[in-house]
């Protein structure tokens, strides 16, 4: 079998992957171009970090925890020795996560990006107001700092802060939630989150994004002359590697209520 890389930069993550390295060079070939296996070290945005690398490969993802509990990775550091022995003897299934597929249509043509986790549009410092058309018939006009959508496995990130609810990682579902927006008589949105199956697609216009900001991931993207940024759940899927079963309400369980 074929893998590689990616490590966070640190001492910590780069001295395990070359434990990791020593341990597997009789076994497997490290090979950065084609990997079939994506070994992640480090922390949530490693793995993020990982699959913007490897998306378009046909590969599967595994992720090592350096820090405290990533919610991406199945092993901790203290679990190093049983990574490399299911990594080399043991039989693994396939888990697919949804991307996000969000297209920004320019002036002079579009650009196609996924994320794994979110798109964010968010700007604190001046209100934005962004028309939310779905399925091309106008929902709501939103105002207030901006908007999150996101898959399931970024429903436990950052749309978690904002009151989104968590969804089960593997449904193709996007969640729609704001950020700071601005409810009176004369402003009005939904005010709550609203998830979306993958029949539908989301449209947002705005006179601000002549000069559009957005997050997408771990990743900052700045775009002149968008007219409209189109989401929708993408049949591109990526493929992680389950060693061993790990409840996911387990994991939210220790990741946010009792460790
Ligand atoms: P980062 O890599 O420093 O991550 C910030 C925190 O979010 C870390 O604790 C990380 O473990 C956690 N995280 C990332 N993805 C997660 C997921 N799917 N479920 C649960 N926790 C998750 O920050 P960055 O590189 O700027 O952004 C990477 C991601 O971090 C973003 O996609 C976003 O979801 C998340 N984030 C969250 C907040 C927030 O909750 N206020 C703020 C910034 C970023």
């Amino acid at each position: 079998m074929k893998y590689a890389f990616v490590t966070r930069d640190d001492e910590t993550s780069k001295k395990t992957a070359l434990k990791i390295q020593q341990s597997l060079e009789k076994y497997f070939v490290y090979d950065e171009i084609d990997p079939e296996i994506v070994i992640s070290i480090g922390g949530d945005g490693t793995i993020l970090n990982a699959v913007h690398q490897y998306m378009d490969k046909d590969c599967a993802f595994i992720g090592l925890h350096t820090g405290t509990l990533g919610f991406f990775t199945d092993y901790q550091l203290s679990e190093l020795d049983d990574f490399i022995q299911d990594v080399i003897h043991n039989e693994y299934k396939l888990f697919d996560r949804n991307l996000l597929e969000v297209k920004i249509n320019q002036k002079e043509g579009f650009e196609t990006l996924y994320a794994l986790n979110e798109l964010r549009l968010d700007q604190g410092l001046r209100t934005q107001t962004i028309s939310v058309y779905i399925n091309n018939v106008l929902f709501e006009i939103f105002r207030g700092n901006g908007l999150c959508i996101s898959t399931p496995s970024g429903s436990t990130g950052y749309n978690k802060s904002l009151g989104g609810a968590i969804i089960y990682p593997g449904i193709p579902l996007m969640q729609l939630t704001e950020v700071a927006g601005i409810h009176h008589n004369a402003y009005r949105s939904l005010g709550s989150s609203l998830i979306l199956d993958e029949s539908q697609t989301i449209r947002l216009v705005s006179e601000q994004f002549q000069h559009a900001s957005m997050g997408l991931d771990h990743l900052h993207y700045q775009f002149d002359d968008v007219e409209s940024i189109e989401v929708r759940i993408s049949q591109k899927t990526v493929k992680f590697v389950e060693y061993k079963q790990m409840s996911f309400i387990q994991r939210v369980r220790r990741a946010f209520i009792n460790s």
